[in-house]
């Protein structure tokens, strides 16, 4: 392949990537995006196969031939709930290949720099390397972590070493130190210096996420996220591969943007999320213990509620990611708006364990996308509203976040439910949802419990509407 066709075929790629991500911007439009994705990512394959930068075909057919099994088999046997934890592990590979691919080219004996810019080409060389390896491996051991606790293999309690902020500024310090050894180093025997940030490194991102408390999660997948695309695009650098610092560079800062968004969702400040200062500083017990009375309600009775409703909004959580409610959710949806009934849905930024949870399923049951509301949109529209269907959420519709100041989840803006006429909260048990908080909305008089399974419950109302 001639390089002008491969320089092309970059192009083409990029051109498709930068679509895709406006694509997955909208419902709408998401399908189109995935599909623009998938022909950029087979573009952007076959152009580097074909190139003279693969020159070793078997170990190539091989390593894809093992990938593509493992691929294959993680994909088929996934289930949506676990989806979060499955993003999280593949953006450690992201970070791990970047530390490999950054060790491998500080080794590699083919590397020299000739000419007058020789030095200033292996000061650059290095650097590139250096920081490859650095953000590599803070993703790669953060983003193991994250996975630990979105699969709760960890708890989602933060762990919150003393004096951790000033550890982590020693680690930096050290870290820059020890950059300055390696790009001063004679050839090859940078190796120490590397090596020794490379394990500070893998300490730093267990520190950063261990120390996240529950409902801080979502910034931290968004900000993984982002530094995997940051990663990808230092590989890209060492490599000298363009498409790769193109693709690196849109994932990065759309991952930074989601930070961005994530954070304004969790009332968190960004520049405190960047420093790695964030957290449950105001405390992480559960405002557990006695807050009155539950009023159960039967399935009968909620289908009743919903049909005598005007205007009816369901705010879906976790809990029918769990069940797989959505489906039936939607059936219900269709008879009550036959029956003349308004039915939307509110969707919370952070609801469920990944950005877009809630409107991946909802889209996935062929709800319409004109009666799913984001939380800004709709959240002054429950005191309007009749009846709210609260499924498997918790954590977003808890008022304790606006209550309750040494409350995990103080500050973050919450679906203020409670201001309907009457709300219905279906979920199993009287258990604290991901942040491990307490729900006052329980024992409000306008609340009433509908518990048990919610595919089991929302099977049940749909029979009687
Ligand atoms: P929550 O985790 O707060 O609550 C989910 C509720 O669903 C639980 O209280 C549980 O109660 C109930 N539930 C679970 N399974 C079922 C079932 N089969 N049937 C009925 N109910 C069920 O979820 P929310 O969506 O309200 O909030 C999301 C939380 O996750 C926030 O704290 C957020 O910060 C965090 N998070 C979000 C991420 C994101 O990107 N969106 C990423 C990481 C964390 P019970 O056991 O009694 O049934």
């Amino acid at each position: 392949m001639t390089e002008g066709i491969l320089t092309t075929a970059y192009i083409a790629a990029s051109i498709l990537f930068i679509l895709a991500l406006g694509g997955l911007s909208h419902q709408e439009t998401a399908r189109r995006g995935n599909i623009y994705g998938i022909i950029g990512m087979a573009i952007a394959l076959i152009a580097v196969i074909a190139s003279e930068f693969v020159t070793n075909y078997a170990i190539l057919a091989v390593c894809i031939a093992i990938a593509a099994v493992i691929g294959i088999y993680v994909a088929r046997r996934v289930q949506m709930t676990q989806m979060p934890e499955l993003v999280a592990i593949l953006h450690s590979f992201v970070g791990l290949a970047a530390v490999l691919i950054g060790f491998a080219s500080y080794l590699d004996p083919t590397t020299h720099f000739e000419g007058p810019d020789a030095e200033v080409a292996k000061t650059i060389h290095e650097v590139e390397i250096y920081l490859g390896v650095l953000i590599g491996a803070v993703t790669f051991t953060g983003s193991v972590i994250a996975f630990g606790k979105l699969s709760a293999r960890i708890s989602s309690k933060p762990l919150a070493l003393p004096a951790r902020h000033w550890l982590n500024l020693g680690l930096g310090l050290i870290c820059i130190w020890l950059g300055v050894l390696f790009v001063g180093a004679e050839e090859h025997s940078g190796f120490l210096p590397l090596l020794i940030m490379t394990l500070i490194a893998f300490a730093f991102g267990v520190h950063m996420v261990m120390a996240i408390g529950g409902a801080d999660m979502p910034v931290v997948i968004s900000m993984l996220n982002s530094y995997s695309g940051w990663a990808a695009a230092a590989t890209g650098f060492m490599l000298s591969n363009d498409l790769l610092i193109v693709t690196g560079a849109l994932v990065g800062s759309s991952g930074a943007i989601l930070s961005y968004i994530m954070c304004r969702a969790m009332n968190r400040k960004f520049l405190a999320v960047i420093a790695g200062g964030f957290g449950t500083a105001g405390g992480t017990t559960a405002a557990g213990g006695d807050q009155g009375e539950v009023v159960a309600v039967s399935a009968d009775e909620t289908a009743a509620l919903l049909k005598d409703a005007k205007r009816v909004i369901i705010v879906p959580g976790y809990g029918m990611a769990v069940a797989q409610a959505q489906h039936v959710i939607n059936d219900i949806t269709r008879k009550l708006r036959d029956q003349g009934v308004e039915v939307r849905f509110a969707i919370h930024p952070v609801a469920g364990r990944m950005p877009g949870h809630m409107n991946v399923l909802l889209a996935e049951a062929k709800v319409p996308y004109d009666i799913v509301m984001e939380m800004d949109e709709i959240n002054e529209d429950f005191p309007d509203t009749d009846a709210v269907l609260v499924i498997g959420a918790n954590d977003i519709v808890n008022p304790s976040a606006q209550i309750d100041p040494s409350s995990p989840i103080a500050g973050m803006p919450v679906l203020e439910v409670w201001k309907a006429k009457t709300v219905v909260v279906m979920k199993r048990s009287m258990a604290t949802g991901y942040a491990g908080v307490q729900n006052p909305l329980f024992f409000e008089d306008n609340t009433r419990m509908l518990f048990g399974d919610a595919k089991a419950s929302v099977d049940a109302i749909l029979a009687s509407v």
